[in-house]
């Protein structure tokens, strides 16, 4: 059986904060057969919080260029200030023999978009690797986790997210592991289509408020756009019955395949506050409709993810 062999790659995405996406990926986490586990939100990764990871491997990520200035070459002339939108240079750079005072890049305002370095005459101007965050490959209770963070105020998310993906691909093939689950970040830019592209399946949380609804048709339709097939559960479900109801078969509709609801349970807070995955602490409703989740998840994917547990 090829399919069987192959590597499953599960991302639960949700549109949104707040939705329960973490917490049920680390209750899926605890409760699937030897995962790899990537933590996609690289802007706010929230699955460490859960899952009580030891750091084995730390490194940096430059992701992107920022301007700098030799300040020995700097003339004092004022052109790259003058062309940079982004108002990140200013004359406050130590001088030189023939300057009192040079121009200086703040970093944190530089976009490196390279404008000033192509306007200096005197080639004064470098554009150099910017050190935009971290990365980590770290032991967990349920399998290696691979998550990162940006530096406040850098960007370049998707890459960062392409890089944790390839990470843990490169677990899974080295450890012989089939099956990443993936915690995906919130909306549905840049860093959500970097986690989606080739995924197996999306798994999409929601929760039924108009807000919701409309979260879940965009997710799902990215998903079509990218040729990603999505499950969806309906979080909080018993707040508005009706209302989930109608996401549900709205979905459907749309292709997609509903796996599970979860009632509304505070024992989720409960589990929060002691950083756990709720599957591990009790056997409360949510608990129970989340391990009911993943018996649906094994049943559909079954053929790919191949899981023996
Ligand atoms: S354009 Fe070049 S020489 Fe002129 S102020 Fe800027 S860095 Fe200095
Ligand atoms: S690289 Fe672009 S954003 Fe950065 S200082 Fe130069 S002109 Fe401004």
């Amino acid at each position: 059986m090829p399919e069987a062999a192959a590597l499953f790659e599960l991302v639960v995405l949700s549109g949104k904060g707040g939705t329960g996406k973490t917490c049920v990926t680390a209750s899926l986490a605890a409760l699937a057969h030897e995962p790899v586990l990537a933590d996609c939100d690289v802007d706010a990764s929230n699955l460490p919080l859960v899952l009580n990871p030891q750091p084995q491997r730390r490194e940096s990520f430059t992701g992107g260029l920022r301007a700098h200035i030799q300040s020995d070459r700097c003339s004092a002339c004022g052109k790259c200030q003058e062309v940079c939108r982004f108002a990140a240079i200013a004359l406050d750079g130590p001088g030189n023999g023939c300057v009192p005072r040079t121009y200086r890049v703040d970093t944190a305002a530089c976009e490196g978009c390279g404008v000033c370095e192509y306007c200096c005459a005197g080639h004064a101007i470098d554009l150099r690797p910017a050190d935009s965050g971290e990365w980590f490959v770290s032991d967990t209770r349920y399998g290696p986790l691979v998550h990162a963070g940006l530096h406040p105020g850098e960007g370049n998310s998707g890459k960062l997210v392409m890089l944790v993906r390839e990470q843990a691909r490169q677990i899974a093939a080295a450890t012989g592991r089939r099956l990443i689950l993936m915690d995906g970040p919130p909306g549905i830019g840049c860093p959500v289509i970097a986690s989606l592209t080739g995924a197996t399946r999306m798994l999409v949380i929601t929760e039924p408020t108009p807000s919701g609804e409309h979260d879940l048709e965009r997710m799902l339709a990215l998903g079509r756009h990218f040729g990603v097939p999505a499950w969806v559960c309906v979080n909080k479900h018993d707040l508005n019955p009706a209302m989930a109801t109608h996401m549900e078969r709205h979905a459907v509709e749309r292709g997609a395949t509903v796996v599970g609801r979860i009632p509304y349970d505070p024992e989720v807070t409960a589990a929060q506050r002691q950083g756990r995955p709720l599957v591990e602490m009790n056997r409360g409703p949510a608990a129970t409709a989340i391990a009911g989740l993943w018996q649906r998840i094994r049943a559909e994917g079954s053929v790919l993810i191949n899981v023996n547990d």
